[in-house]
């Protein structure tokens, strides 16, 4: 009886000490990154965790020159934001890629929704975000030519009040360091954008078909500079592709890919440590409404 009674006794304390401390320890378990991958009680702490902080890599479906996927900016930016949220945590919302692409519309492979939906979707899924807990959601763009819609977006969130600030993270590649680039011209599925998806998914590059078209600059437009068109990239690039891919390097890709990781890692962090901004737009949110009683 006595031999059982330690048994048991032992029994208790083993199975005490191995659940105990996993309960204690629960907000320090490890947390997918991925919205998606996370169950409703884990989602629940995820948000807490970030501090409200969430990510939404933007995307896009385009040719990439001859030698790239269709979906390199989706590709990449998930690479670069996922590999960020991991260092800083932030749940990051799954694949995004309904953006600003009408130029590309007559190759194959390209999404290009209309103007309306664009706006539309990308407001619902922020406010859908932000009744989930996101009260900042940083939109990190990975697609160039999204670089109108994007502060239009951030800016119309001031016509009616919003319980959320939506920050735009618009940064890809850095202007000097790492590696010499061989390139002046480099602006789509070019050196840079090459040697990036040599890092994140080498097995989908096809540097042996990266010059069986010419990303030149055909320069077929003949106004000033500062007139702009919404064709100027068709007359500029009209096989939708700028740069010379066949100069890429691993070496590159991973410096590039490097800072921009890092960078993003430093713009959670800076929005984390963001007070100001909720703050300003609520009280702004309140004055618009009764603008004749703000002082001259
Ligand atoms: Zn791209």
């Amino acid at each position: 009886m006595i031999t059982r009674a330690i048994l048991l006794l032992v029994c208790l304390l083993l199975s005490t000490s191995q659940f105990s401390p996993a309960q204690s320890a629960a907000s320090s378990v490890k947390l997918s990154v991925h919205w998606e991958e996370l169950t409703a009680a884990d989602f629940r702490e995820g948000v807490k965790r970030s501090q409200g902080v969430c990510l939404l890599p933007f995307g896009i479906l385009e040719k990439h020159g001859p030698h790239l996927p269709l979906g390199t900016d989706l590709l990449d930016v998930r690479y670069a934001a996922l590999h960020a949220a991991e260092q800083e945590y932030a749940v990051v919302f799954p694949q995004y890629y309904f953006g600003q692409i009408a130029e590309a519309r007559h190759e194959p492979g390209t999404m290009a929704y209309s103007r309306s939906l664009q706006l539309a979707l990308l407001q619902e899924t922020t406010d859908e975000m932000a009744r989930n807990g996101c009260k900042k959601v940083i939109i990190v763009n990975g697609h160039g030519g999204n670089d109108s819609l994007l502060p239009y977006f951030a800016q119309t969130q001031l016509d009616k009040p919003h319980d959320y600030v939506v920050y735009v993270f618009d940064e890809r590649t850095p202007e000097k360091g790492g590696p010499a680039k061989k390139t002046k011209i480099d602006m789509h599925a070019g050196e840079s954008e090459t040697s990036k998806m040599m890092v994140s998914h080498p097995e989908l590059v096809h540097p042996e078909r990266a010059t069986s078209e010419s990303g030149a600059d055909q320069a077929r437009q003949k106004i000033p500079e500062d007139i702009y068109t919404g064709i100027w990239w068709y007359t500029r690039f009209p096989n939708h592709y700028s740069g010379e891919g066949a100069a890429a390097t691993k070496e590159l890709g991973e410096y590039q890919m490097k800072w921009w990781i890092d960078s993003i890692v430093k713009a959670i962090q800076e929005v984390k440590a963001d007070d100001v901004s909720p703050k300003l737009q609520k009280e702004f949110y309140e004055k618009s409404t009764h603008p004749l009683d703000t002082q001259p």
